[in-house]
């Protein structure tokens, strides 16, 4: 290994144990998962030296790519398994996709920007991640119909309010729905547990998250 590729491991592992570790990221396959994917590799050059720093970065098109910790928190909230179909909604760089293939997750994500797409695309096929990713254009708000019922679904956007198609393609059977809803320029971190027609839902905290526009989220 040469010694670039080294220094990058070793913020990495650092990242996993200081912002994820050190927090209260428990999960072990979170942290695998948080451990195995090259977070630099979803960033642009320009700011691939900040991709371990503990905040969101810049991914083009106006949109970002979220904090590690917040990546971690809503895919452990999302208590997912190998095996399991999970929707995300907002691919952006590619990476929520990626931590989720790694943990073994079949994984169908929408992202609105085909440009975006396309990037996340080829970063997948890059590292290997394609054959259990597909990654869509489009309005990301409504679901994805063909594909319910989906044991998780993942919103890296903010809505005004739980989306109502995403609740209803949920797993009857204890699916999870962890979506930021609020106000444009700051929202609560919800998370929606169906049992056959019952709803149960909690707030994980403030997050801050850039809007979904669509029909299921902000009119542009
Ligand atoms: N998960 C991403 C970060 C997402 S940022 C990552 O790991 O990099 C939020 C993304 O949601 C943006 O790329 C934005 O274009 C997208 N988005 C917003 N509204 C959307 C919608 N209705 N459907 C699909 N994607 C949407």
């Amino acid at each position: 290994m040469d010694e670039a590729r080294e220094r990058i491991g070793d913020a990495r592992a650092r990242m996993v144990t200081d912002q994820l570790r050190g927090r209260d990221i428990t999960n072990p396959r979170v942290l695998a998962a948080m451990g195995a994917v090259p977070r630099d590799a979803f960033v642009d050059d320009a700011v691939r030296i900040h991709a371990y720093e503990d905040r969101p970065l810049p991914i083009g098109a106006g949109q970002t790519i979220s904090q590690p910790y917040i990546v971690a928190r809503m895919t452990e909230l999302l208590g997912v398994h190998a095996g399991d179909r999970v929707l995300e909604i907002g691919t952006g760089s590619g990476y929520q996709a990626a931590i989720l293939a790694a943990m073994g997750c079949v994984v169908t994500t929408i992202e609105r920007h085909a440009g975006l797409a396309e990037e996340a695309r080829e970063r997948l096929r890059d590292l290997g991640l394609d054959r259990t990713v597909e990654i869509r254009v489009g309005d990301g708000s409504v679901g994805a119909s063909d594909g319910e019922p989906w044991r998780g679904i993942l919103v890296a956007a903010a809505a005004p309010a739980v989306p109502a198609a995403l609740r209803m393609q949920l797993d009857p059977d204890g699916g999870r729905l962890v979506v930021p809803v609020g106000p444009r320029d700051h929202q609560d971190l919800i998370v929606v547990t169906r049992n056959g027609t019952e709803f149960r839902e909690h707030s994980d905290g403030p997050v801050s998250f850039v809007p979904l526009i669509g029909e299921g989220g902000f009119r542009d």
